[in-house]
């Protein structure tokens, strides 16, 4: 029987990836990922060649799984994502899933993600997170109200660069202008940043420019953070 390796993967940055990683990425035959190109570059970028890509991405999912379990009865298979670690706001929790009720061996080769990059750098309270995936396009009023019960723990979600600042101006109305809140863009990249502050001047820097690109990670607490 094979092994199933979850192998994490750089979220920008290509150096960001471990020694484990590249070992199982060259010694598997089969790797599922989500957008073959984009693995590709990674796997050219290590000179690790003549590889089968499986594509393994959301829609797919549960045709796949099926697939993969079959190769999974002879042969190792490694998973990947497009960027960071699968399963995380990324296709996976399926097919691991899958695996571990068959008892086929899971065995996680841990790296990269936005998750844990954005909460480090914010500066804002580790010691309790909560991890919201991504916001809700409909509804996104009602769910910020459900969730202000989480008072002593930091606030993650991830969001896309185009609806932020109305995402912003969301939060804004339902929680004031005073949270104490961060966008950490672009981690990993030439133009990583950190936006820090409360949601006023976080929201008035981002105002001000003509337009934001790239990836963004959003993190906000909810009461004051005591020093
Ligand atoms: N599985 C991935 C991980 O572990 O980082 C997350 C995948 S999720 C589909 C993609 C979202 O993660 C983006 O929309 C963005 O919110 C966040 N993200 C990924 N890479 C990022 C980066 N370099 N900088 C900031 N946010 C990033």
């Amino acid at each position: 029987m094979g092994k199933l390796y979850v192998v994490a993967t750089p979220i920008g940055n290509l150096a960001d990836i471990t020694l484990r990683a590249l070992e199982v990425l060259k010694e598997v035959n089969f790797i599922a990922c989500e957008d073959t190109r984009r693995t590709l570059i990674l796997l050219n970028h290590y000179n690790i060649k003549d590889k089968k890509l499986i594509s393994y991405y959301e829609p797919k999912e549960s045709v796949q799984v099926p697939k993969i379990l079959k190769l999974l009865e002879r042969e190792d298979v490694a998973l990947v994502s497009d960027a960071g670690t699968p399963s995380i706001s990324d296709p996976g929790y399926k097919l691991i899933r899958a695996c571990i009720e068959r008892g086929i061996p899971v065995e996680v080769i841990p790296g990269p993600s936005a998750l844990l990059t954005a909460l480090v750098g914010s500066g804002l309270p580790t010691d309790c997170f909560t991890f919201l995936g991504f916001l809700p396009r409909k509804g996104l009023e009602n769910f910020l109200e459900d969730i202000k019960i989480y008072k002593d723990t930091t606030l993650i979600a991830f969001e896309s660069s185009n609806r932020l600042i109305k995402t912003l101006q969301t939060m804004e109305k339902v929680y004031g202008e005073n949270i104490p809140l961060c966008v950490a863009r672009e981690l990993t990249k030439i133009h990583e940043e950190y936006i820090r502050g409360i949601l006023r001047e976080v929201l008035e820097e981002l105002q001000k420019r003509p337009e934001i690109k790239g990836e963004v990670v959003i993190l906000w607490r909810l009461q004051d953070v005591k020093s």
